[in-house]
């Protein structure tokens, strides 16, 4: 018999501490812009996946405000029960405009559109074949909904075609499909959509992709990344988020109305949770009227982008694969990883050091997110901060 109930989670929390691993987080005082009040000083924020700067827009807080106004603060309810505000109505209906899709359901998070999306479409009897870097948002899904779960090699679609045997017998009665997500949030790699939805076509799969990094950020003016390989119509659901480059908080499904409308009356998280908040609802309609009207931010976001990792490179950083605003400065080692981020903060750069569980054990990085909202004297400070706890720490 243990001495004390709690005995496990002391020496879990023990064992993190000891191996780098344990999170302090850091209190901010201050709105997420490119600089962000913590601990009393004020640093240059290269954490936040605020990737177009919208997360402190005036536009956006005073249709929010505007919103609270009219509508109040808290939702109260499920859409389901006690109804749902014209606003609700007019946000998915722009993001399906934005999407070009038939129709979209929001959820209070892209973590709930996907634990709401996978289980409402698999059960025990199906097949679900998912990257094996997918979000921990899609592998709980998976897990919620019991189908059979088949990991392929990441973003590799020939392993994923092998492992997609053919069907023998009667295959009316299961379904099969193939997630992924779009960008890959720690390495800041693309998923091969195109390659995929062949697959997919061939093998009569249901598509679904998780666009939460691509949001914003691929296509044209930020439309993701069924956009930037033109799959527009061809992938079944399109995931998104409406808390990182649209600057609020929320999540979406985009795709065909009969299957957006078989989200409504199935899915969980859209039953029995309450909606999105109204001042959340009214900064996302603002957010996609701006993306429609402007690619500027978008462009202003991959110059950053493109800036960045060119001088970080000539620096002698290994910046991974990354192929998007989201750029991992590998170190390999977790408590180095901590360090570097720690001296980094001494410079005046916050910069998140991410290790295991997030990613494999001595694949540990700082993870440093690229903003519209940076300046060039901004992205200059977090070089120099970069070049010389570098040379200190004899990274580079
Ligand atoms: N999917 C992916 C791929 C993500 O990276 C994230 C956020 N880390 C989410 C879903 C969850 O989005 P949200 O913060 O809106 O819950």
């Amino acid at each position: 018999m243990r001495k004390n109930k709690y005995d496990s989670f002391e020496k879990y929390l023990r064992d993190l501490k000891n191996n780098g691993l344990f999170n302090n987080i850091k209190v901010i005082d201050s709105p997420m812009g490119p600089k962000i009040k913590t601990n009393g000083k004020w640093v240059l924020n290269l954490c936040s996946n605020n990737y177009l700067g919208l997360a402190n827009d005036e536009r956006l807080k005073k249709s929010a405000k505007q919103a609270i106004d009219k509508y109040g603060v808290g939702p109260a309810a499920v859409r389901s029960i006690a109804g749902t505000t014209s606003l609700h109505i007019e946000l998915e209906k722009s993001l399906a405009k934005f999407k070009k899709v038939e129709d979209v359901i929001t959820y209070q998070s892209g973590f709930n559109a996907n634990i709401a999306t996978i289980p409402a479409l698999a059960d025990a009897n199906d097949t679900i074949f998912s990257d094996e870097l997918n979000h921990a948002s899609i592998i709980d899904g998976c897990r919620l909904s019991k189908a059979k779960i088949i990991r392929y090699k990441h973003a590799d679609y020939k392993d994923l075609e092998s492992k997609l045997k053919p069907l023998k017998g009667d295959h009316s009665k299961f379904k099969r499909f193939i997630i992924t997500d779009g960008v890959f949030s720690m390495d800041g790699d693309i998923a091969p959509l195109d390659d995929i939805y062949k697959i997919a076509r061939k093998h009569n799969c249901i598509l679904i992709v998780d666009d939460a990094h691509g949001e914003g950020v691929l296509g044209k003016n930020g439309r993701g990344i069924v956009d930037h390989f033109g799959l527009h119509g061809k992938v079944d659901f399109e995931i998104g988020t409406l808390s990182k480059a649209f600057g609020a908080i929320g999540g979406f499904v985009a795709g065909k109305r009969l299957l957006i409308d078989w989200l409504r009356q199935r899915s969980r998280p859209f039953l029995f949770s309450s909606a999105m908040t109204a001042a959340d609802v009214a900064a996302s309609i603002e957010s996609v009227k701006i993306l429609s009207k402007s690619e500027k931010l978008v462009k202003k976001l991959w110059e950053n982008t493109e800036s960045f990792k060119a001088q970080i490179l000539s620096l002698g950083f290994d910046i991974g694969k990354t192929q998007t605003p989201i750029v991992p400065i590998m170190i390999g080692d977790a408590k180095w990883a901590r360090k570097f981020s720690s001296e980094l903060f001494k410079e005046g750069v916050f910069a998140m050091a991410i290790g295991y569980p997030t990613v494999p054990i001595g694949k540990a990085r700082i993870r440093v997110m690229i903003s519209a909202s940076h300046t060039t004297a901004h992205l200059g400070a977090a070089l120099k901060a970069f070049e010389k706890v570098g040379k200190k720490l004899k990274i580079i």
